[in-house]
Formats: structure tokens, sequence, C-alpha cells
């Protein structure tokens, strides 16, 4: 892939791509143990309704790196794709999420608490046998009472359309629903919207980071919400950073957030102790950080 050879012959394999590639393949040599050296943990944000109130969460995979420190998934999750490693990574986030429910249900849970969102990446989403795998994952665990929700992106639909309906179509079955993460900003056709079994738009955090620039116009989170609204979706807005923002939103009709105004991503248990102490609700915004 590297063009290792310039037209006369020369090496371009220079020094810091070198240490690009090692450093890639280094983080793939080390995702093949994560899981079993139990390296990776389950994050959580809120998603929070207008009110104040958690209504749900989106699971957010972390890697916890021995030499490295935390590793971000914006990195590891490329590498993980193109290795192939994603599903059985997917897979055992799937599987934790749902086990923390079950446990969460056993010892309480607030019944304003009734949704779990996760990502679910294309080059997963699109295996020949995903549904065949994810199945008995979905089977081994009772959480009736909460939504669980698949997020994915706009690309998954460019390649194979029908397979990804009928993949989706399947699950909704079972009780999934979908959203659209980072919604507008990967490839958009209208048409596909309403042929979709999708319930959710999550507006994308460079629109919400534009709301409050006074010399924008910013009328695409205003298409959005009405669009949404026209087709009966819900939406929620990611990335809101500020109360000026929320208010700004509010005022355009979106009813629910995820974004550092309100929490970061927490460990799974900083979460759960989060949605006790308010009885589901989110009493102090941004006070309880621990990362
Ligand atoms: P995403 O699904 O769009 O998740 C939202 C990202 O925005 C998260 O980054 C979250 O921490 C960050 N975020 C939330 N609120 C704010 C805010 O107010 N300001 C800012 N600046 N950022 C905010 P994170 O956790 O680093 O994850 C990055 C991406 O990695 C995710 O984007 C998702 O695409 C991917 N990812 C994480 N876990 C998984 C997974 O299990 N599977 C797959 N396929 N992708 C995952
Ligand atoms: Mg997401
Ligand atoms: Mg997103
Ligand atoms: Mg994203």
């Amino acid at each position: 892939r590297v063009k290792a050879e310039g037209r006369n012959g020369f090496r371009f394999f220079d020094v810091s791509m070198q240490r690009q590639a090692q450093s890639r393949w280094q983080l793939e040599e080390g995702l093949h143990k994560a899981i079993e050296r139990q390296q990776l943990e389950i994050w959580l944000q809120p998603q929070v309704t207008n009110m104040g109130i958690i209504s749900g969460a989106e699971v957010l995979l972390r890697w916890r790196h021995p030499e490295r420190g935390m590793v971000s998934p914006v990195e590891f999750i490329s590498v993980a794709e193109e290795s192939g490693q994603i599903s059985v990574i997917e897979e055992w986030v799937l599987e934790e999420s749902l086990r923390l429910l079950c446990q969460w249900q056993s010892s309480g849970l607030p019944d304003t608490f009734r949704h779990l969102s996760i990502n679910i990446s294309p080059a997963h989403f699109m295996q020949a046998d995903f549904i065949q795998r994810i199945l008995p994952i979905l089977q081994r665990y009772n959480v009736d009472d909460i939504n669980i929700e698949f997020e994915i992106t706009e690309n998954l639909l460019i390649n194979n359309f029908k397979h990804a309906i009928d993949t989706m179509l399947l699950l909704k079955e079972q009780g999934i629903s979908f959203s659209i993460d980072d919604f507008g900003t990967g490839y958009s056709s209208l048409r596909y919207l309403n042929q979709l079994p999708i319930n959710v738009l999550k507006i994308d955090r460079s629109f919400v980071n534009d709301i409050e620039n006074v010399d924008d116009e910013t009328p695409i989170v205003d298409v959005i919400l009405l669009m949404a609204k026209k087709l009966g979706l819900e939406v929620i807005a990611e990335g809101v950073e500020t109360s000026i923002q929320k208010q700004l939103l509010d005022h355009r009709g979106c009813r629910l957030y995820q974004g550092y105004f309100y929490s970061k991503p927490l460990h799974h248990r900083t979460f759960y102790s989060l949605l006790q102490e308010g009885g589901g609700k989110l009493l102090s915004p941004q006070d309880h950080f621990d990362n």
C-alpha cells in the first residue's frame, strides 16, 4: 500500500512513515489480546431530555492500553475494521452492554431510563454472518424493557443498500431499533430516509457547533428538525457543549441531547452511580467528570 519505490528506485519509505506503520501494526497486535487481557472497557455517555432526565446512553468503547494509556476509538476502531477484528470486538461490546443492563435491572434502574445505543461499524454490519452471530447474543439476555438501538452511519448504505435494509428489517423483528449517527456528514440521499426502518437522527456535532456562530445562518439544524418531524423521526443533538447551544436547540424544537454540557462519557460504574443518585435525573451537569 505504501509506495516504497520512487521513479528512480529511491526509497520513499521514510522514517515517519515507517513509525506510523509500526505503530499501526503494534495496535493491531495489541488488539488481538485486548479482550482476554480485559483492557477493553464500556463507557457510557448520558442522553438527556430537555427536562434533564437521563433517558438513555450511548456505549463508547475504551481501550486502556498498558503503555499508551487510553487509546481513542477513533484510532483503534479503524485498525480493527481493516484487520477484520471489528466483529469480535463489537460482539464483546454488545454482550457486555447487555450483561450490564441485566445487572442494573436486578439491582434497580429508574424507569425513566429506557434506552441504550450501540455503535455498529459498517465493516461488521455488512458481513454475511452478522445476523447469525448477533442473534444468539441478543437472545441470551432478557432486557425487554430497554430499547436497544444500533447506531449506523449513512456510509453503510452506499455499497449494498438492499443487503443493508434486509439486515435492518430482520433485526427490527428482534426488537432492535436504528439511528443514523453523524447525520448530515456522510452520503446522504433523502430517498433512503423513508425506506429505512430508522427511528432517530443524530445531528452531527459540527452542526451543533455552528449554531452559536452569529455569522452563520445555520438553517441546517432547522432543516433536519423539520424533516425529522415530517418523517416521524426522533432527533438527538450530539456534542452539545454550552447552555447557549442547548437553549438555541430547545428553541428550534429539539428535545434530546448528548454532549459535554451534560456529561462526558463515563466509566459504566460511574454512569450507574450517577443514574442512581439522581433517581434518573441528571442533577448537576458537569459536576461528575472523572476523566
Ligand atoms: P460517535 O459515535 O459519533 O460518538 C460521539 C463521540 O463524540 C464520542 O467520542 C464522544 O465522546 C464525543 N462527544 C460527545 N459529546 C461531545 C462534546 O460535547 N464535545 C466533543 N468535542 N465531543 C463529544 P469517542 O468516545 O472518542 O468516540 C469516537 C467515535 O468512535 C464514535 O463517534 C464512534 O464512531 C466510534 N466508536 C466508539 N465506540 C465504538 C464501537 O463500539 N464501535 C464502533 N464501530 N465505533 C465506536
Ligand atoms: Mg455514535
Ligand atoms: Mg456521532
Ligand atoms: Mg462519529
